[in-house]
C-alpha cells in the first residue's frame, strides 16, 4: 500500500440521491432512540404508535432492526432501506478503520512507533481501540475550553485565549502545516483542529480549517459541543465543509436542551454526515469515559478519549507534546501517556522539536541501557 498524499485519504461513503431520505430518515430515528427517554419508552410500550408521533417515513420493519436488531418476524427478506443504512455505515466505519492502518508516515521511526502504541492498544482496551484513530498529528487553536464539562476526560482547563487569524498568525499557521506535512507526511492531513478545547471557541476556526485544506487537501473533522451556540455558524461550519469534501463532523449534545434545538433546527438530510452524541445522562445511550474529571465515576466506560499517538500542536501556547492513548488511571488520569513537552517559536523550529522527538522516544531497536532499564 502506498503512502497517503495530499488529498489522498479514502473519502467517506457516498449514497445514491434516490436512498438519501430514507438513510437519513432511519438515522434520525436512532437519533431519538439514543437522546430522548420520551420517545425511547414510549417505542419500547408501542413501536407503531411511537414511530407515527415522529412524522418519519420509515418502513416499520427496518425501524425495528434499527433500534432493536429484530429480524422480521415473517423470515422474509431484509427490508431494502435496511439493508441500505446497514451497509452505509459499515463501509463508513471501514473506510475509517482502512485509513487509519494505511496512514504512512514519512519518518519510519514515527510510524513503527505508531504501530506498536496501535498494538499496546488493541491488547489493553480491545473494544475501544477499534474505534481510535492513533493520529499522528493534532492542533489546538485554542488553549483550554470554555465549556467546562464536568465529565471532560481530557480535564480541559478555562479558557485562557485563542489563536485568532490575525496575518501574522495566519503566516504562522501555514508556515507549520508546511512545515508539519514535510516532518510527517502526508498522514499530517488527517489532523484534526480541536483535542482538550472547543473548536468554536475560536471565532476563526473556519478560517483555519480552509488554510489547512489548502494545504493537504484535506477537510478536518470538526467536534463541537457549543453547537447551539449559534445555530447559524454550526450549518455553516457543516455545509462548507461538507461541501468542500464529504466527511462526517459530530455534535456534542449536553443536554435534552441542546439535543431538542438541534432536531428541531436540522433536516434528518441535513444532518446524514453529522454525528449526534449524547452526552447528557438522561439521554438513554449517554456514554462518558472514566478519565479527567470523571475519572471518579465508576457507572463510566473504562478507558480513555485520547486519540492521537503523535504531536499535539497548541498554537495559541505554541507548544507540541507527544502523546498517546492508556487506559486512564490516578497516573494517567486523563488517560494519555505524555512523553515530552516543548516550545517553539516558527514552523522551522517545531519542525526541530518534532524531530528531536522521534529521535529521543522512538528509536527502532532496544539499546543496552533500554534492557537494563538505565
Ligand atoms: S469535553 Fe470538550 S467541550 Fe467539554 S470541557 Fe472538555 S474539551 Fe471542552
Amino acid at each position: 500500500m502506498g503512502a497517503l498524499k495530499k488529498g489522498e485519504f479514502e473519502g467517506t461513503v457516498t449514497l445514491e440521491p434516490s436512498r438519501v431520505p430514507h438513510v437519513a430518515a432511519l438515522k434520525r430515528l436512532f437519533e431519538l432512540w439514543a437522546l430522548d427517554k420520551e420517545f425511547h419508552d414510549a417505542y419500547r410500550s408501542d413501536p407503531a404508535g411511537a414511530l407515527a408521533s415522529t412524522g418519519l417515513n420509515v418502513d416499520p420493519r427496518a425501524g425495528a432492526l434499527v433500534l432493536l436488531g429484530q429480524l422480521p418476524e415473517d423470515g422474509g427478506e431484509l427490508p431494502e432501506t435496511f439493508t441500505w443504512y446497514r451497509d452505509f455505515f459499515e463501509e463508513r466505519f471501514a473506510r475509517g478503520r482502512r485509513n487509519s492502518l494505511r496512514m504512512q508516515i514519512a519518518d519510519p521511526r514515527f510510524a513503527g512507533w505508531r504501530a506498536r502504541q496501535m498494538r499496546r492498544c488493541a491488547r489493553d482496551m480491545p473494544y475501544m481501540a477499534r474505534f481510535m484513530s492513533h493520529l499522528p498529528l493534532v492542533f489546538e487553536l485554542s488553549l483550554g475550553c470554555s465549556v467546562g464539562c464536568s465529565f471532560c476526560a481530557l480535564s480541559a482547563g478555562r479558557l485562557e485565549g485563542a489563536f485568532r487569524h490575525t496575518e501574522a498568525n495566519a503566516a504562522l499557521w501555514k508556515d507549520v502545516l508546511s512545515c508539519m506535512h514535510a516532518a510527517i507526511g502526508g498522514a499530517a492531513g488527517a489532523a484534526l483542529c480541536y483535542y482538550a478545547t472547543e473548536p468554536l471557541d475560536n471565532p476563526d476556526y473556519e478560517l483555519f480549517l480552509k488554510d489547512f485544506h489548502n494545504e493537504f487537501g484535506e477537510v478536518p473533522q470538526t467536534t463541537t459541543a457549543a453547537a447551539t451556540r449559534d445555530l447559524g455558524r454550526t450549518r455553516e461550519l457543516l455545509r462548507w465543509g461538507q461541501q468542500t469534501q464529504l466527511h462526517f463532523d459530530r455534535l456534542s449534545l449536553l443536554g435534552k436542551r441542546d439535543a431538542d434545538a438541534v432536531l428541531a433546527s436540522f433536516t434528518p438530510e441535513e444532518l446524514l454526515y453529522t454525528d449526534l452524541l449524547p452526552q447528557f445522562e438522561e439521554a438513554p445511550a449517554c456514554s462518558l469515559k472514566r478519565a479527567g474529571r470523571n475519572l471518579g465515576d465508576s457507572r463510566a466506560e473504562e478507558g480513555t478519549s485520547a486519540c492521537a499517538s503523535g504531536f499535539i500542536v497548541n498554537m495559541f501556547e505554541r507548544s507540541v507534546r507527544l502523546v498517546t492513548p492508556v487506559v486512564a488511571s490516578d497516573e494517567h488520569p486523563t488517560g494519555e501517556l505524555v512523553y515530552e513537552k516543548a516550545g517553539f517559536s516558527d514552523g522551522a523550529s517545531l519542525e526541530g522539536v518534532v524531530r528531536g522527538m522521534i529521535e529521543r522516544h522512538m528509536s527502532v531497536t532496544l539499546t543496552l541501557a533500554d534492557l537494563l532499564g538505565r
